[in-house]
């Protein structure tokens, strides 16, 4: 099990959302406005053998990055619900797939969706032309991703596009997928979608240096076929995001794969569910949905006062309520779930917080 470093304040709110994924219907309101203040939160949704990350930033824009399968959708739209994403301001569908635009026809007629970003390429299947059709009818004109443009998303937050480059063929679909980086203070995080060497190659020609993020979404599920040396080297990520089904018919990830992300902490969909990756701009927290911690700190949680998770700095000893102005690095944040559990380990309160 790799280290989480979990981020209190939001613990209660995503295993909630957590909680309620997996069950059939939506039962009741689950309440689940996380109290975001200041963060940009990633939930790499967990589709099975596919993509679905949904973007949320500091000032409340919701972005969503590829839909999963045709039979994904209900997971997706109670995923959605339990994180009240009441509209979503951008959709972006990294290639044609059915992997990945599976679900965008249902999304579009079922959310209110106020833009559209797609790579100018064709897929001739009955998928692509209803998602076509869905978008021509709620009156949507896909703008088009490519290397150089820009996505919207509000003041704290930057979404740079390095890729596919503008009118090129490519000969694998895959390869249309646009390498797109999220930015947030000093944290960012690469998108790829099923982008192979070739993709990859243009992506480097075109950023370059700009490629470093903190977090990688590991392209193409974990296939051989991307994440090649000179572009891993590029992003040189510390945390890697493998969106993946169980037990796949590909063998995806690769052997060859997981061995050049050595060293990095790698999260698997298969293997964990949901991931949220939590930036405050300085640093990132993961939240995953086997995280044995995440129960312990939720289970306990009867009443309000019981939901705060102390956070202690393991260089300084101190601990710290969640909302304290002077949180350690993510690198550097232990947690306890009470304060008890703080005194006990030797570390003592902050002088700002006072907890
Ligand atoms: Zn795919
Ligand atoms: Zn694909």
């Amino acid at each position: 099990m790799t280290k989480h470093k979990i981020l209190g304040l939001l613990l209660t709110a995503v295993f909630l959302a957590f909680s309620v994924f997996g069950c059939s219907a939506l039962k009741e309101d689950p309440g689940l406005a996380i109290d975001a203040e200041g963060t940009l939160r990633i939930h790499y949704i967990d589709v099975g053998q596919g993509d679905c990350a949904l973007i949320q930033t500091p000032d409340n824009q919701n972005i969503l990055i590829d839909t999963g399968n045709p039979e994904d959708y209900e997971a997706i739209n109670t995923y959605l619900k339990a994180q009240k994403v009441e509209k979503l301001n951008t959709m972006l569908i990294t290639h044609p797939h059915s992997d990945h635009m599976g679900s965008a026809e249902k999304i579009l007629k079922n959310h209110t969706v106020e833009s559209v970003y797609l790579p100018k390429v064709a897929h001739n299947t009955q998928l692509f032309e209803n998602f076509m059709k869905a978008m021509s009818e709620k009156g949507l004109k896909a703008n088009a991703a490519y290397a150089g443009v820009s996505i919207p998303a509000g003041e704290a937050v930057s979404i740079e596009l390095f890729s596919p480059l503008e009118g090129k063929s490519y000969a694998e679909l895959n390869d249309y997928s646009p390498i797109t980086r999220v930015a947030y203070g000093d944290t960012s995080f690469l998108f790829t979608g099923d982008g192979e060497n070739e993709d990859e190659q243009d992506a480097a020609a075109q950023a370059g240096l700009k490629l470093k993020s903190d977090v990688l979404k590991v392209g193409h599920h974990g296939s051989d076929t991307s994440t090649g040396e000179l572009f891993l080297s590029l992003v040189n990520p510390q945390y890697a995001v493998i969106s993946v089904g169980r037990d796949n018919a590909y063998g995806h990830p690769s052997k060859d794969i997981l061995n050049k992300l050595n060293g990095k902490t790698v999260f698997r969909t298969d293997q964990e569910g949901n991931v949220v990756a939590i930036s405050d701009g300085q640093g990132i927290s993961f939240i995953t949905q086997a995280s044995g911690k995440l129960e312990t700190a939720v289970s306990s949680a009867e009443s309000p006062a019981d939901t705060i998770v102390y956070i202690g700095n393991i260089k300084t000893k101190k601990f710290h309520l969640p909302s304290c102005s002077g949180l350690p690095k993510a690198d550097n944040q232990t947690t306890f779930a009470t304060r008890d559990g703080a005194v006990e380990q030797g570390y003592t309160p902050c002088g700002i917080c006072k907890p």
